[in-house]
């Protein structure tokens, strides 16, 4: 037996579904409701533009208010507004996206980048805090009837005509007893911060109070008084969507502060901006760090046409780069998806591409044009750029020349001009340079002393990454070997195989060693008696190198 046929669905069953699950946030709400009114905005101001809507514009700010006492919350824009015929379109119909099919129609006059909506369920967040959803709204179609919609989060609705004056809609959510935190202002001025501070268009709520000057007492002392000024919440004209060309030094730094408003100044900044083969703005900020080096993730804001989306840039961001700040927008980023497809997802792969190719640029650009301040700025950025060399290969092949190694002189190279610099006194009789370097300048004081003896040249590495620092350079370096000073006695760290006398016999020598060896009770640690260099350690106590590696990897975590 054979049968086929088409599964069907319940509206009854999936309503309660989407209420719940849709989005995990319940606050969300308030992000795609603004974001539906900035749409509806946009698109009156479009259709001006265009010439098929001859009205007055008039101010088109968006209101958000909270009604506590009768336990409302409204969302009203000055935008196109809706028959009742579009109602049934638009609203009844779950999924069904207006926003596609305004930006279907309009989409060779340019500009569909405007529009936020995409998936044609963000209305429906609305019963995620809502007993009931009405919609009062009046189309800016010529002889329009005014239109009211009522549902209260079941599939029965109810439409009728409404007696709204002004062109535009206003949507009020009835709030469910168990969301009455949203009636809260602070909870409401809090979610508005967060995921509408940058929308295209002025969102209003409610207002706040100013002080202000107000002349000078008889002493001569300033006067102040307080005055009431509309509450506006966002910045319609975030920086990262100017362009660079009209931006000053100060522009970044100030916005660097309305983003984060206690920290010290970043170091340099990079603006991005494509349009293809992708959709691309941001600004990132490479911060100071801190004196522990204590990380700080989720520092980058991701945003789709100025909606903050999250602060979670996974994928998105190589993960070398996620210790900076800043923001990226991108339409082109598909919300609402899971981690696995985002991972898979070709554009999020050239997005991530294209930022690490920036930032390899940037930093190029600063060490070519300007290698002092480079340098000076290395304490700082050194840890992004070695995680970065290490864990990209892509990211590689460019910071070869700007990866910096300094010496305990405090003189800074690349790898190649240092393998240049110390060749000659430093080559190995099997040929390999070696380089010499100090994990703690302190503690290993006596051994650098023996080293500076010989003329050697010492690195100072002893940062977070550097002991996986150590192991890539040696692979990607040919003939490079990496020796920490006190790994062995000088002349076996770099043996030239000059020979040198004993004072002691062979049979001295074991009873020294044994003694100190049974002193230290760690038999990992080698201990040689040589006669060196006239005030040269007469024994000296040494953790060979792959032990001590060992170690310091697992300390680092990973290897
Ligand atoms: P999307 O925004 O992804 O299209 P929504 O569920 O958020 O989906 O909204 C569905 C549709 O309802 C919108 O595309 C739009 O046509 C209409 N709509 C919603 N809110 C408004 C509004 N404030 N003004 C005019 N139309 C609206
Ligand atoms: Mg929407």
């Amino acid at each position: 037996m054979q049968e086929k046929g088409t599964i069907s669905i319940h509206t009854e069953n999936i309503f309660p579904i989407i209420k719940k699950f849709l989005y995990s946030d319940h606050e969300i709400f308030l992000r795609e409701l603004t974001s539906n009114a900035v749409d509806a905005t946009q698109k009156i101001k479009r259709l001006a533009s265009l010439g098929e809507y001859k009205g007055e514009l008039g101010d088109l700010t968006i209101d958000v208010s909270v009604d506590k006492k009768k336990k409302t919350i409204t969302i009203s824009d000055k935008g196109i507004g809706m028959t009742a015929d579009e109602i049934k379109k638009y609203i009844n119909q779950i999924a069904f996206s207006g926003a596609t099919e305004f930006v279907e129609k309009y989409k060779d006059k340019g500009d569909e980048q405007q529009i936020i909506g995409h998936f044609g369920l963000g209305f429906y967040s609305a019963f995620m805090v809502a007993k009931q959803v009405e919609i009062q709204t009046l189309s800016y179609q010529e002889g329009a009837e005014p239109a009211a919609w009522l549902c209260d989060g079941n599939t029965e609705f109810e439409i009728k005509t409404s007696k709204k004056k002004e062109r535009g809609t206003d949507i009020i959510l009835h709030i469910a007893d168990d969301s009455e935190e949203f009636l809260e202002e602070h909870r409401i001025q809090g979610i508005l911060d967060k995921y509408s501070k940058f929308l295209p268009v002025p969102i209003r709520f409610g207002q706040k109070d100013r002080q202000v000057e107000d002349g000078e007492d008889k002493d001569g002392k300033k006067k102040w008084k307080t005055v009431k000024e509309d509450n506006i919440i966002n910045n319609p004209e975030p920086l990262w969507a100017k362009s660079p060309s009209e931006l000053k030094d100060e522009d970044y730094l100030e916005f660097y502060k309305e983003l984060y408003p206690f920290s010290e100044e970043p170091l340099f900044w990079i603006h991005l901006n494509v349009d293809y083969p992708f959709n691309l703005t941001g600004i990132l900020y490479f911060p100071k760090l801190k004196k522990d080096f204590e990380v700080q993730r989720n520092k980058i804001q991701l945003y789709s046409r100025q909606v903050f989306i999250t602060d979670e840039v996974k994928d998105i961001v190589p993960d070398f780069l996620q210790l900076l700040h800043g923001v990226i927008d991108s339409p082109d980023i598909p919300l609402n998806v899971s981690r696995s497809y985002l991972q898979s997802d070709s554009n999020v792969k050239k997005i991530n591409g294209y930022i690490t190719k920036k930032v390899a640029d940037k930093l190029g650009d600063l060490f070519k044009k300007d290698r002092p301040s480079y340098e000076q700025k290395w304490s700082d950025i050194g840890v992004f750029v070695k995680y970065g060399m290490i864990s990209e290969e892509k990211f590689e092949e460019k910071a070869k020349d700007f990866t910096l190694v300094k010496n305990v002189e405090g003189k800074f190279f690349n790898i190649e001009e240092y393998k240049t610099e110390v060749a000659t006194n430093q080559t190995n009789k099997d040929k390999s340079v070696v380089f010499l370097y100090t994990t703690d300048e302190e503690k290993q004081h006596s051994y650098l002393e023996t080293a500076k003896k010989r003329s050697y040249d010492v690195l100072v590495l002893d940062g977070p990454v550097d002991s996986h620092f150590i192991n890539h350079v040696e692979q990607k370096y040919e003939g490079v070997t990496l020796k920490r000073v006190d790994a062995d006695v000088i002349d076996k760290l770099i043996d030239k195989d000059e020979k040198k006398e004993s004072v002691l016999s062979d049979a001295e020598k074991e009873k020294v060693s044994a003694a100190f060896k049974k002193a230290i009770g760690d038999d990992k640690n080698n201990v040689t008696v040589e006669p060196m260099a006239t005030d040269d350690m007469p024994v000296t106590i040494t953790l060979p190198e792959f032990i001590r590696r060992m170690r310091d990897m697992q300390a680092q975590g990973g290897g």
